[in-house]
């Protein structure tokens, strides 16, 4: 069977990690995939300086996720389909971008990124942070960013629907960010960023920070080698996935333990989790799973169940 691919960025250490050889059990999902912890930037609105600095952005060599604003002229710029060919996420910031929505206008900006795109958005942001948006996401969405900063835990009880987000204030220091993503890796959690432009764009962006600022904090961000910068899909479905797994059931039979879970509503499909066991051996389907010398099993979400047998 050829590897699949988890789509799991490759986590820090080396690959000499022996496989568990011990007693049958430990089944613990492993928190941000391996890293130290995880760290999401969103840019929201297509606003111009995004368009006109993207060649810097992709420079940086980490995914993004883009909410897109359907409605706006500068949705049509062809960048948008390059930063998804470029491994980049293009999401839900609704059509019209107003306070108010009884549903409708998120509807329509998803059915236009299907239209124009051929991508199905798991995540939406809620335009001016909007508590309406709430509610529309939890039947539409994975996840819905909200405008207020707070960590995320793994298996915490953080609303997924109202995301918590760090939006850097105008002229943002490149120390400023970089201090929310140093407490982020020391306290081992998650911080999303809200970014809505540079400094020196056209379009009255919200709160713009200096481009040199935000590159050279990324590049810092990179440097420390055990933070997972991810998109909100990503590393959202990760969260999400361990903590649907990790609240699962256990069923025991003939010395096998089976391991059941329920994805979350509007899940998307192909996720993995990464997980350590201290023996024995997982399978998913009656396949064996091989063991990632880094240190862990990886095991695909929508099996919702994975067996371990001595
Ligand atoms: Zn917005």
């Amino acid at each position: 069977m050829p590897p699949v691919d988890s789509g799991l960025p490759t986590p820090p250490g080396a690959a000499n990690v022996a496989k568990p050889s011990g007693a049958a059990g430990g089944f613990k999902v492993i928190d941000w995939a391996g890293f130290s912890g995880a760290v999401t930037y969103t840019f929201d609105d297509v606003n111009s300086s995004q368009i006109q600095n993207y060649e810097t952005l992709k420079g940086l060599g980490v995914p993004f996720t883009f909410y897109v604003w359907t409605g706006r002229a500068e949705a049509n710029d062809p960048v948008w389909q390059r930063a998804l060919d470029d491994g980049h996420e293009l999401a839900n910031h609704t059509m019209s971008h107003m306070s108010g929505d009884s549903g409708s206008d998120t509807d329509a900006a998803t059915r236009w990124l299907r239209e124009k795109f051929d991508l199905t958005p798991w995540t939406m942001a809620a335009p001016n942070g909007a508590s309406v948006y709430t509610g529309i996401a939890r039947t539409r969405f994975m996840i819905n960013r909200g405008v207020s900063n707070n960590l995320i835990s793994p298996n915490d009880s953080t609303d997924p629907f109202t995301l918590p987000t760090f939006i850097p204030p105008t002229g943002a220091s490149t120390a400023v960010m970089d201090e929310q993503v140093t407490s982020a890796r020391t306290a081992k959690k998650w911080r999303t960023f809200c970014i809505h432009g540079f400094t020196g764009g056209s379009d009255s962006a919200y709160q713009p920070i200096p481009l040199q600022a935000f590159v050279d904090h990324v590049k810092h961000v990179k440097d420390f080698g055990d933070v997972w910068i991810g998109t909100m899909e990503n590393v959202g479905a990760y969260w999400r996935g361990q903590k649907a797994v990790t609240s699962g059931t256990t069923m025991m039979s003939g010395g096998e333990t089976t391991y059941n879970w329920q994805l979350p509503d509007h899940f998307p499909p192909g996720k993995y989790v990464r997980v350590t066991v201290t023996g024995g051996t997982l399978k998913q389907n009656g396949v064996p799973l091989p063991w990632n010398p880094r240190g862990y099993y990886e095991v695909a979400l929508d099996p919702k169940s994975v067996t371990l047998s001595p």
